[in-house]
């Protein structure tokens, strides 16, 4: 069996490169060769080991872009147009089609869901394999790298499409990280004109205020915003976030930094605050967000960004567990 480098967490804070197997391909599936493998907060946590559904031994990586290695026989039958070097990014969350949330169309609700980077093997490694229903061709002249911004960008999506902004609306973004700072521009799309962000890391902020966000600390606008997006997902942000909504307002919860956190809910009663949970996306949303990255309507300034080698991989987990001004770095298995 041929073989590949691949960044494998084999216990918290332990993340070698090592030499295994190329995944075995089922009919079903394509190999995709790994071109840019970007970090995702929620790994991080992983890392860490306080992620219950990340157990080592564990290949993690899901925000990916690459070429078309191989196809499964059954893969090539379902889906004549795909070639062999054909540029391509994955969903990562496999569903099953079949169950009551995929039929309406609510695929991050499927019961049988699994994720790759938490049950499959990720994309930290030369070569990944995946269910080929999942795997989405890039549009002609799209750069890998924004193409494995999709992910990313399909929760923010997600977000706007739970929360419906309307232009007259305001929003704060509770956390300038990958997701925060694409959700701002997801919100502007929608024509939300008053966006505020909140974030400690100065350097992050800034990056925010440069995309045309107002910067404010989260207790400067208690009571006064439309839609709050908690990018975060902290105790201290989940209740700031409650705190700056305006009565009748709307609270968005994706970041899931804690299990548990305690929040002023007789208060969130009388001031009619409705509050959302947002969990990655729809294969709607991670369409519309390829679409959104290919025309050019989101963004991470190049400066932002950093290719880094698979070797280092471990090195960049730490770096962004202590607040890198990189908003997203994106691990290259071939260098
Ligand atoms: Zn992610
Ligand atoms: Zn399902």
């Amino acid at each position: 069996m041929a073989r590949m480098t691949a960044l494998v967490y084999e216990a918290p804070h332990q993340m070698p490169v090592r030499e295994v197997d190329v995944p075995a391909l089922r009919p079903d599936e394509v190999l995709i060769r790994v071109a840019y493998s970007g970090i995702c907060g929620s790994e991080l946590s992983g890392f860490e080991g306080k992620n219950a559904l990340r157990k080592p031994p564990l290949i993690m990586g899901h925000e990916f872009s690459g070429q078309i290695e191989q196809l499964g026989q059954e893969a090539a039958a379902r889906f004549p147009a795909f070639q062999v070097g054909q540029a391509v990014t994955v969903n990562p969350l496999i569903t099953c089609g079949e169950c009551l949330y995929c039929l309406r169309g609510q695929h991050q609700l499927c019961a049988n869901r699994k994720l790759l980077s938490a049950s499959l093997p990720g994309s930290n490694a030369q070569y990944v394999a995946a269910r080929a229903d999942a795997v989405l061709p890039l549009p002609p002249g799209m750069a890998l790298t924004i193409a494995a911004l999709t992910e990313p960008t399909a929760c923010a999506i997600h977000i706007a499409a739970l929360v419906v902004p309307r232009s007259h609306e305001s929003a704060l973004v509770v956390g300038a990280g990958p997701i925060g700072l694409l959700t701002i521009q997801v919100l502007q799309n929608c024509g939300v004109r008053h966006i505020y962000c909140a974030d400690l890391n100065a350097e992050r902020l800034a990056k925010a205020t440069a995309l045309g966000a107002g910067a404010v600390k989260l207790d400067e606008v208690r009571g006064q915003v439309d839609i709050v997006v908690d990018a975060v997902g902290a105790a201290i942000t989940r209740q700031g976030c409650v705190a700056a909504a305006r009565s009748g307002g709307r609270v968005v919860w994706t970041g899931l930094h804690e299990a548990e956190s305690q929040l002023p809910v007789n208060d969130m009663i009388r001031r009619e605050i409705t509050t959302y949970g947002s969990f990655a996306y729809t294969r709607l949303d991670f369409a519309n967000a390829l679409q959104a990255l290919a025309e050019g309507r989101l963004r991470l300034d190049p400066g932002w960004t950093r290719i880094e080698p698979l070797a280092n991989g471990a090195a960049c987990f730490i770096e962004l567990l202590h607040g890198s001004p990189t908003v997203k770095i994106w691990l290259d298995p071939w260098q």
